[in-house]
């Protein structure tokens, strides 16, 4: 039997993706996907286009969304997979999150602006339609005025608060918090690439558990961001409470050199996903559908 290629964080032009969501279903497919889960940050509102070109490109796709969340000086980025889209606490949340972003976009870029003549405007064109805002944006909107080669080297320079300054923050939920958002919703919660350098550090044991306690049923272990030495440990902590370990290129078009399916999520650990989440349904071909279904249940 083939394997199922399944690619589970990737992101659209409806947070800092550059393509539309029918532009990464079929791009999903010219790279030989089976499923892609797409997940913007704080927002579902690319779920709809996804579903259509998901039907027509033949490609199976879990709807999800990527939560950046803040506990004192550590930020954690939760994946939530199969969330209900109508549930009343989430879209609140959601709402509070993306009105707070544009508040420090705007603080970010009034300050880049003092050096480089940058206006809020020139950011707005970057972003599609009600897209999520976020720094990547501002970055593309200075390298649209030549300030920066590409949105890599803007982030790594005019972006970069001068050491002992800190960014504007937007309101962020706690982990906790977004846990118990999930949960609530019916989606199911996998912890994105923790090894990320920006992230503030590796989860310890104790965190993880805490996490877990709190209701945390995976984490992202094949990702670029996660330094090649902490995969072990981190997938043995992972076994350890029974959660799903899952891989992902966190593709975002020609925004990172993050290429499609660079990481993968095996079969089984997909076939458990999809039975953990209640809170809205994957599109999955019908054959993919009685493949998956060959997976043990536990
Ligand atoms: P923000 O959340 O607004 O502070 O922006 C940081 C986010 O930008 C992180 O989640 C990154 O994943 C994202 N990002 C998108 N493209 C890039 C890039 N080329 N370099 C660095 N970060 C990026
Ligand atoms: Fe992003
Ligand atoms: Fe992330
Ligand atoms: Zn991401």
């Amino acid at each position: 039997m083939d394997p199922i290629r399944s690619d589970l964080h990737t992101h659209s032009a409806h947070s800092d993706g550059t393509e539309s969501p029918g532009e990464l279903l079929r791009a999903a497919r010219a790279a030989a996907l089976d499923v892609v889960a797409l997940t913007d940050h704080d927002t579902v509102s690319g779920w709809e286009e996804a579903r259509a070109a998901a039907l027509d490109a033949g490609v199976g796709l879990i709807p999800g969304v990527e939560f950046s969340t803040r506990s004192g000086h550590h930020t954690h980025h939760l994946l939530g997979y199969l969330i209900d889209p109508g549930d009343s606490a989430l879209a609140a949340e959601f709402d509070r999150i993306r009105e707070s972003r544009i508040a420090r976009a705007q603080l970010i870029t009034a300050h880049v602006g003092e050096t480089t003549g940058l206006s809020w405007d020139e950011v707005r064109a970057q972003v599609h339609g009600d897209a999520t805002v976020g720094r990547p944006h501002i970055a593309d909107a200075l390298v649209a005025r030549g300030d920066a080669p590409d949105r890599s080297t803007a982030f790594r320079t005019l972006l970069r608060p001068p050491s002992g300054m800190r960014l504007p923050e937007y309101y962020a939920p706690t982990p906790e918090r977004a846990l118990s958002l999930i949960r609530g919703a019916g989606g199911v919660p996998v912890l994105a690439h923790p090894g990320s350098p920006a992230r503030g550090g590796l989860p310890t044991a104790a965190e993880l558990e805490a996490f877990v306690r709190l209701g945390l049923l995976g984490v992202e272990i094949r990702h670029r961001e996660n330094p090649a030495g902490a995969r072990a440990r981190l997938a043995e902590l992972a076994r350890r409470h029974g959660l799903l370990i899952t891989g992902s290129s966190d593709y975002h078009g020609t925004g990172k050199p993050n290429r499609l399916g660079e990481n993968l999520t095996d079969a089984a650990t997909l076939a458990r996903l999809l039975r953990l989440g209640n809170g809205t349904p994957a599109i999955l071909p019908e054959e993919l559908r009685e493949r998956l279904q060959a997976y043990p249940t536990a």
